[in-house]
C-alpha cells in the first residue's frame, strides 16, 4: 500500500509538472465531405470557468475584413468525463464556452474558401460586409490533389491565449508533402506533426500539401524553397526558380549582399480556372509567401511572376522588420490599422522595381514607364489630396475604396523620398539605407508608435525630409514632381503638345499565327494615319518597301519614327479581308504629315544639371 501511494504521489507531482499548455490541433487529409475537413483540437489546460474560442475577422496583410469563423459549421465541444459544456456563438467568428476547465475536444467542420459551395447561401444569411476571401489569403481543399492551408482558415484560439504552442497533426495521402516555412516538422507516409510557438506565427505560416514539385535555391546563406503545384503540370518548380534565381540574387545585391533570412518559401498555386473572387496574386509572410496565379504560357507568366515575387519578397523588409503596434500586436477580431501603409506597402512596391533597374534586370524607360502608369492611375482613379496617413489609418472603412492608391501614390512616394535622400547625402544614402537603418532600429519583435515614425526618419535622415513628409505624405500636397526629378537632373513636364512623326495612331499587336504585325485598333487614328486609312485587322506586310518581322519591327518602325519628314512617301502593304472573308493585299500611301500629339508625364535629361544632381542620378539609378 505504501508503495502504491508513493506511485501515486509521484505520478500527481509528474502531471502537475507537464500541465499540457499546447494546443493539439487534427485534421484528416484524407477524408473530405462536401468540400469539408473535420478539425479536432484537444484545447490547452485552463483553470477557467468560461473562455471565449475565437476564429479571426481579419489577418495581416489582407486589408480587408472577412469573418474566418462563417466557413466554420458543425461546432462541438466534448466535456470530460461526460462533462455538459455549455457552448453560446457570441458573432460569427467567437463562442462562449464554459466549463472551459472541464473541456475535453472540441471539433468542428471547415469548408475551403476557394470553390464554396454555400458561398450563395453565406451571402444571404450576412447582416454585413461580404466578400470572397482573396484566395492567397483563403484555403483550397481539393481532395488526392491540392491542400492550399492559410493556417487561419483552419485554426482558431482562445481569447487572451494566443502565446501558446501550436501542435499541427494532419493525416495525409502517402506521397503528400507540405511546404510551408515552418521549420519544426516530424514527418512519415501518413502522418506528419509540425509546431510552431504562438498563434501570430501560426497565421504567418500557410502550407501547401501536395505531391512534391520543389527546387531549393541557395542564394547567399539563404536557402530558398520553391515549391509548385500546377493543375495540369504545365508549370514546373524548375521553370518558376530558374525565373527567379536572377531576381533573388538581384534582391540580396538590393539589400547590401545578402538576404535577410536563413530560410524562405515561395508556394505556387498554379490554376486552369478562374478564381471565386475574380483575382490573382499573392499574400506576403515573414518567411513565405503564397501565390495563386492562372496557368499561363511559361513566358507570358514569367515577368508577371517576377513582379509580384519582388513585391512580395522585399516584404521581409516591411511590414515585417518595420512596423508599428497595430501590426506587430495584430489584433485578429478587432483590427487596427496604422497610418504608415505608404512604408508598408507602398516603399515595398516601389523598391520591387527600383531593385530591378538598379540591377540591370530592367532598363530606365521599362522602370520609368512604370512609375509613369502609377501617376497616372493615382491622378485618374484616386484622391489626389487627400493625406495618405488618414487614408491609411481608416483603409479598411472609411477610404476603403482608396486603398489601392497604396500601389500607385504609395510607390511614388517611395521613389520621391529615395530621390531627396539621394540628393541631400550627395548620393551616400537612399531608401535602401533608410529601410536598413529603420530595420536595424526596430526590427521583428519591436514595434513603433504610429506618431513616432516621422521623428525617427528625420533623426536619421534631413529636415527636408520631415519636410517631404509633413507636406506630401500627412499633408494634402499632390507630389512635387518637378521639384523631385530637378534633384536628378530630369525636366520633367507634365503636360505638354508637340508635332511629331507618328504611326497615324494605330494600336498594334503580333499575330503570332501569320507572324504579322496586326493593327488592334483603328479608332483613334491621327491626320496622318487617316490620310494613310487603317482599318482593324489590317495586317501588315512590308513598311517602305521592307518586309516586317517580328526581329526587325522595332528597328523600321522606330527609325522612320526618328527620321522622316514632312512630305516624305510612306508606302505600307498590308493584307485586308474583303466581306467574303479572303485576304487582298492593299497599299496604304501618304505623304508623311507630322500631327501634334499631347504627351503627359514626360522626363528628360537636363543640360544644365549641377554636380550634385548628376551624382544624385548616378546614385539613384546605380549608374557608375
Ligand atoms: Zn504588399
Amino acid at each position: 500500500m505504501k508503495i502504491l501511494f508513493v506511485v501515486l504521489n509521484l505520478f500527481f507531482v509528474i502531471h502537475a509538472c507537464f500541465a499540457d499548455t499546447d494546443y493539439h490541433y487534427f485534421v484528416d487529409l484524407t477524408h473530405v465531405k462536401d468540400d469539408k475537413l473535420t478539425v479536432k483540437l484537444a484545447p490547452p489546460d485552463m483553470t477557467e470557468n468560461e473562455i471565449i474560442s475565437m476564429f479571426p475577422d481579419m489577418v495581416p496583410g489582407t486589408y480587408e475584413v472577412y469573418d474566418f469563423g462563417k466557413f466554420v459549421s458543425n461546432f462541438k465541444v466534448e466535456g470530460k468525463d461526460g462533462k455538459m459544456i455549455t457552448v453560446e456563438k457570441l458573432d460569427r467568428n467567437s463562442y462562449k464556452l464554459s466549463p472551459a476547465d472541464a473541456i475535453k475536444e472540441i471539433t468542428y467542420d471547415v469548408e475551403d474558401t476557394w470553390d464554396l459551395t454555400s458561398f450563395d447561401k453565406l451571402i444571404a444569411d450576412s447582416t454585413k460586409r461580404d466578400k470572397v476571401v482573396f484566395e492567397p489569403g483563403g484555403s483550397n481543399f481539393e481532395e488526392g490533389k491540392n491542400f492550399s492551408l492559410n493556417t487561419h482558415c483552419l485554426f482558431g484560439y482562445f481569447k487572451n491565449k494566443l502565446d501558446h504552442k501550436f501542435i499541427l497533426e494532419f493525416m495525409k495521402p502517402k506521397g503528400f508533402y507540405p511546404s510551408t516555412s515552418i521549420t519544426d516538422m516530424t514527418l512519415s507516409e501518413t502522418k506528419d506533426i509540425l509546431s510552431i510557438y504562438n498563434y501570430h506565427n501560426l497565421v504567418d505560416s500557410p502550407i501547401m500539401y501536395s505531391e512534391p514539385d520543389t527546387t531549393t535555391l541557395i542564394i547567399g546563406h539563404s536557402k530558398v524553397l520553391i515549391s509548385v503545384y500546377s493543375a495540369t503540370g504545365v508549370i514546373t518548380s524548375k521553370f518558376i526558380s530558374t525565373n527567379l534565381k536572377a531576381l533573388l540574387n538581384a534582391q540580396a545585391e538590393y539589400l547590401g549582399g545578402e538576404l535577410p533570412i536563413d530560410k524562405y518559401a515561395f508556394l505556387f498555386y498554379f490554376s486552369d480556372k478562374p478564381s471565386l473572387s475574380g483575382s490573382a496574386g499573392a499574400l506576403e509572410h515573414s518567411y513565405s509567401s503564397f501565390y495563386l496565379m492562372p496557368e499561363a504560357d511559361g513566358e507570358d507568366i514569367a515577368q508577371e511572376v517576377r513582379d509580384v515575387a519582388a513585391h512580395e519578397f522585399f516584404h521581409i523588409v516591411t511590414p515585417l522588420n518595420i512596423h508599428s503596434k497595430e501590426i506587430g500586436d495584430f489584433d485578429f477580431n478587432n483590427p487596427q490599422m496604422s497610418k504608415h501603409l505608404w512604408l508598408y506597402e507602398g516603399l515595398t512596391e516601389y523598391a520591387a522595381h527600383h531593385m530591378q533597374v538598379r540591377t540591370g534586370l530592367t532598363d530606365f524607360d521599362e522602370f520609368f514607364g512604370k512609375m509613369v502608369e502609377k501617376m497616372q492611375n493615382n491622378r485618374e482613379n484616386y484622391n489626389d489630396t487627400l493625406p495618405f496617413t488618414t487614408m491609411s489609418k481608416y483603409a479598411l472603412d472609411k477610404y476603403k475604396d482608396q486603398y489601392g492608391n497604396v500601389y500607385q501614390k504609395g510607390a511614388l512616394i517611395g521613389m520621391c523620398l529615395d530621390i531627396t535622400l539621394r540628393y541631400y547625402s550627395s548620393g551616400k544614402y537612399g531608401t535602401q539605407d533608410l529601410m536598413n537603418d529603420l530595420s536595424k532600429k526596430y526590427g521583428k519583435t519591436t514595434s513603433f508608435n504610429d506618431d513616432d515614425l516621422f521623428n525617427d526618419i528625420e533623426k536619421l535622415t534631413y529636415k527636408e525630409v520631415r519636410y517631404f513628409l509633413n507636406n506630401h505624405v500627412s499633408g494634402n500636397k499632390p507630389l512635387p514632381y518637378k521639384d523631385i526629378f530637378a534633384m536628378v537632373g530630369l525636366n520633367y513636364i507634365d503636360k505638354r503638345v508637340q508635332k511629331q512623326i507618328t504611326l497615324g495612331g494605330i494600336s498594334v499587336s503580333f499575330n503570332p499565327k501569320t507572324n504579322r504585325l496586326i493593327v488592334v485598333n483603328a479608332d483613334k487614328l491621327d491626320a496622318f494615319g487617316k490620310k494613310l486609312k487603317f482599318k482593324e485587322a489590317d495586317e501588315i506586310i512590308s513598311f517602305n518597301h521592307r518586309k516586317l518581322s517580328l526581329e526587325n519591327m522595332k528597328n523600321v518602325l522606330g527609325g522612320f519614327m526618328q527620321n522622316a519628314k514632312a512630305g516624305d512617301k510612306l508606302v505600307i502593304e498590308v493584307f485586308r479581308k474583303d466581306k467574303k472573308g479572303n485576304e487582298k493585299v492593299k497599299t496604304l500611301k501618304a505623304k508623311v504629315k507630322p500631327v501634334k500629339v499631347t504627351e503627359i508625364d514626360v522626363v528628360d535629361i537636363s543640360q544644365n544639371a549641377t554636380e550634385q544632381q548628376i551624382l544624385a542620378r548616378k546614385a539613384w539609378l546605380g549608374l557608375h
